[in-house]
């Protein structure tokens, strides 16, 4: 469902992306790992169509993203780092009902699904608190209940465990495990990486290209802080 040839993107003299390729099926789970500054949002924002690409070519469900990016967007459901991207004078409630409506999402179904997303993310009792009363974490959750208001093919994820406590990051991608076994393709950028099951894939962005490094469970069989491992991938 994502699929990228010889992406190059550049911020003037610095190329940032110098050769990406990504072939990402229905039903995988990608976690995108990387230091600071070595472009995954750059990535991610390609993919979803907010910035062009210099050279390349990319498709997500089958829509070329560089000019069927409005009917994409749709299709599927995006969590940039930008907590700017709530209504922050607006109710959780509030938030999730507008969106719901820009995404399309039924008016008999629409009230059920904000309730239900509520719920699951434990913020019921806050649904009528304004998001400048929430906290970071909360935040997060917000965010992640209003990507998948309108029930996404795709989602991307830009660092959404950032700023989550210890359980929050566990309950989180639980969730996400549990909607990834449903069918939703997921793609995420991570400094974490704990908790994901066994086949989620792990990508390693370095010098400007993407390599898929290996399968999460098969990190945990080496038995090494994973730190190590990365520091080793880093030095080849
Ligand atoms: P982090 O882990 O810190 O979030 P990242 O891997 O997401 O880092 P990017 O945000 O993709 O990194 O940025 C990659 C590089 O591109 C950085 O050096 C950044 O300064 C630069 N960059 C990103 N967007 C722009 C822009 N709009 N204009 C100029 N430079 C940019
Ligand atoms: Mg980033």
């Amino acid at each position: 469902v994502i699929e990228a040839k010889n992406i190059k993107k550049s911020f003037e003299n610095l190329e940032v992306l110098k050769e990406i390729n990504l072939s990402i099926k229905k039903g995988d789970f990608a976690v995108v790992i990387g230091k600071n500054g070595s472009g995954k949002s750059t990535l991610l924002k390609i993919a979803i169509g907010l910035l062009l690409p210099d050279e390349g070519e990319i498709k997500v469900l089958n829509y070329d993203v560089k000019t069927k990016w409005k009917k994409l967007s749709k299709e599927i459901g995006v969590v940039l780092t930008n907590e700017r991207s709530l209504y922050w004078k607006l109710t959780a409630y509030e938030n999730l009902d507008i969106f719901g409506g820009i995404y399309g999402v039924k008016r008999n179904i629409k009230k059920e699904k904000i309730r239900y997303l509520l719920e699951k993310f434990n913020l019921t009792q806050f649904s009528n608190i304004t998001v400048e009363n929430f906290s970071t974490g909360m935040r997060k959750k917000l965010m992640l209940c209003k990507a998948l208001i309108h029930e996404p093919k795709v989602l991307f994820l830009d660092e959404i465990l950032n700023g989550l406590d210890p359980e929050a990051v566990y309950e989180m991608i639980e969730y996400l495990n549990e909607l990834n076994k449903e069918g939703l393709t997921i793609f995420m950028i991570s400094h974490i990486l704990h908790g994901f099951s066994k086949n989620t894939d792990i990508y390693f962005l370095k010098d400007g290209s993407l390599k898929l490094t290996t399968k999460f469970g098969d990190i945990k069989e080496e038995n090494k802080n994973i730190y190590d491992y990365f520091r080793d991938i880093i030095k080849s």
